[in-house]
């Protein structure tokens, strides 16, 4: 039994309250009094209520075991049911009109590929319960499904054992592997160019589902979240599916709604956004634009300046609650949150502070201005190499922070259970927003977004979303470094880098190298051996060591403009001024009328 929840999502002084609906599995109560004669089947019974309550206990669980995998697609298939059914329901009700009509009315836009299944079910009631025939069926689905995809790397593209599919939804599958049929056959006789490519573009391929290539075939729209991104599933990633449904393709950049991320979250920058320009910003994210006029302004960028320190006094006390570790808040606060990712390339943030902290070792009256490095991130729990690099940071923290030697120059601070809470607490203090991701590799990025509208200065690479900040801002208010998309894409089609030459050349980076190699952080000597191996024995897959020189000196470039505090603040300012483009208005704006096809109330 699916049983709603309904949460009400109250909009900004609008007389709008939209409702969420959640779904929790429930299990039809039993009579305890007939089943307590009856021991046996009283314990089955239990058995069964827990599985089904299972369902809903968690979103996504962990799949790294087989029960794991069969749970989370039990989640999707359960999720995607009772949503389409509910649609379905409310759309008999408030429409005369037969159910072929139903994309006038209607529009499923499914958030990644985790809930596709919406396609072989929503087939599934027209064909077996309201008995359309597969082709009004199919033209039904097909114009009420869209997708949006969120990234192009190949170990999250979702797929599942036919097997297993079969066995837990042995109707769904019948109904995939019928519109796997009828694609493939298309492509044979309508497209022999693509005959070719059939493996690689079936839905059922290698005994498995391939359920992006199912959302893309099963629906009207294929979105990605930020230009380059979109680019990249043209030309690269789905560039045959582009070749057979040119139309279907579009970009959505992604946003943050602002009233919490500005708004909510730093009640200090936004009453002295509100004191300079007024309040229309609230509501029109665009009118940030008007701070521009002020971004020369002294007394204003005082103001602003003020506004940032108080923030990030606040930031200090919670660590020092929360870790007992003491940070200096005249210090630069440059923070990395994000899940822990070897794409999102934490280790070349840790590679920096471990080589700045060699500098000053060898020099301790090294002029540079205090740092904190503040991280905070989640690792899947089956990723071995995530979980390695959390305790690498922890391991750099503690021996960084009890150094004497350095003066207090550096802290470096590790914020456990990164969530959304603890980032809204982060965000209005950060000085630097680091976003240095491969290029290529992130398809948006949003937490660079959140730290822009709150006067961070981004540290990035040319990739998802902070290429569009770039050309919004402008180079010198951005600090760009690193290979571009077109670069790491060449050097992965014709090889041409060789990691362990950079070791070979560069002091810096062979001396972080041998200090993890060595154990110098590690409880033990082997401890960050896996680390050391990866780069050098699979060739560093992510670039870490090729944009370690670039990075480096894009962060020298850093400290040279901290210390020219109007023009940190000219550039802060700039960066708010911009960030309406950012907002989730304008994206839900653009789903509404590009995809949705709403007309304005
Ligand atoms: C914004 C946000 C993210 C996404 O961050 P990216 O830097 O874009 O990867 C992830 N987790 C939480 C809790 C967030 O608030």
């Amino acid at each position: 039994m699916a049983v709603p929840y309904d949460i009400p999502i109250v909009g900004f002084e609008n007389s709008v309250v939209n409702s969420l609906r959640l779904w929790s599995a429930e299990s039809p109560d039993f009579e305890t009094e007939y089943l307590s004669t009856q021991e046996k089947q009283y314990y089955h019974h239990l058995d069964h209520k827990h599985s089904i309550e299972q369902i809903s206990g968690f979103l996504y669980p962990d799949d790294s075991s087989h029960e794991g995998r069969e749970l989370r697609l039990k989640q999707q298939y359960f999720l995607v049911s009772a949503s389409i059914q509910c649609i379905l329901r409310s759309y008999k009700k408030s429409s005369k009109r037969s159910l072929k009509y139903l994309a006038e009315k209607v529009v499923i836009q499914i958030n990644d590929t985790h809930p596709s299944l919406a396609v072989p079910e929503l087939m599934r009631i027209l064909l077996d319960e309201e008995r359309f025939g597969w082709d009004e069926a199919w033209e039904i689905t097909s114009n009420v499904i869209a997708y949006t995809n969120h990234t192009t790397l190949s170990e999250a593209l979702e797929t599942w054992p036919k097997e297993m599919m079969q066995h837990l939804l042995p109707r769904i599958y019948m109904i995939i592997d019928e519109i796997n049929e009828r694609f493939c056959k298309g492509i044979w006789f309508d497209h022999p160019e693509l005959r070719d490519k059939i493996p690689e573009l079936a839905i059922i391929a290698h005994d498995r589902v391939h359920m992006a290539r199912l959302a893309i075939v099963g629906s009207f729209s294929v979105n990605g979240v930020a230009k380059l991104h979109t680019e990249i599933l043209k030309k690269k990633e789905m560039k045959d599916f582009y070749t057979l449904f040119p139309n279907r393709f579009n970009n959505k950049t992604n946003g943050i709604t602002h009233r919490r991320w500005l708004l909510q979250v730093n009640p200090k920058l936004s009453s002295l956004i509100t004191d300079v320009i007024g309040p229309q910003w609230v509501k029109s994210p665009n009118k940030l634009i008007g701070l521009l006029r002020y971004s020369k302004d002294r007394p204003f960028l005082e103001r602003i300046d003020k506004v940032k320190h108080e923030n990030k006094q606040a930031l200090a006390s919670f660590i020092y609650d929360r870790t007992g570790i003491l940070v200096d808040d005249q210090s630069i606060f440059d923070v990395q949150i994000k899940r822990l990712h070897e794409y999102k390339r934490q280790l070349l943030n840790v590679f920096h502070i471990i080589h700045l902290y060699n500098e000053l070792r060898d020099k301790p009256t090294l002029d540079i201005t205090p740092r904190t490095f503040i991280f905070g991130a989640k690792a899947a729990p089956s990723y071995h190499l995530a979980k390695e690099i959390i305790k690498l940071i922890n391991s750099v923290a503690s021996i960084i922070n009890h150094d004497k030697r350095i003066n207090g120059k550096l802290k470096v601070v590790f914020l456990e259970n990164y969530n959304v809470s603890l980032a809204e607490k982060i965000i209005p203090a950060a000085d630097i927003s680091e976003q240095i991701s491969t290029a290529s590799k992130e398809a948006s990025g949003t937490g660079n977004m959140k730290m822009m509208m709150n006067g961070a200065l981004t540290v990035g690479t040319l990739d998802g979303a902070n290429i569009e900040i770039r050309d919004l801002v402008g180079d010198p208010n951005i600090f760009i470094f690193g290979l571009n998309a077109d670069e790491v894409l060449n050097y992965y089609r014709e090889g041409g880098y060789v990691a362990r030459d950079i070791y070979n050349t560069d002091d810096r980076i062979r001396r972080v190298l041998n200090q993890l190699n060595y154990g110098e952080f590690g409880d033990q000597e082997i401890e960050f051996k896996d680390l050391y191996y990866n780069i050098l024995y699979h060739n560093d897959p992510y670039f870490v060591l090729k944009d370690f020189d670039s990075y480096i000196e894009t962060h020298e470039l850093v400290e040279q403009a901290y210390r020219d505090k109007l023009s940190w603040l000219n550039m802060s300012v700039t960066n708010i001024a911009y960030s309406g483009k950012f907002s989730s208005d304008r994206t839900i704006q653009e789903y509404a009328s590009e995809i949705w096809k709403l007309s304005k109330m």
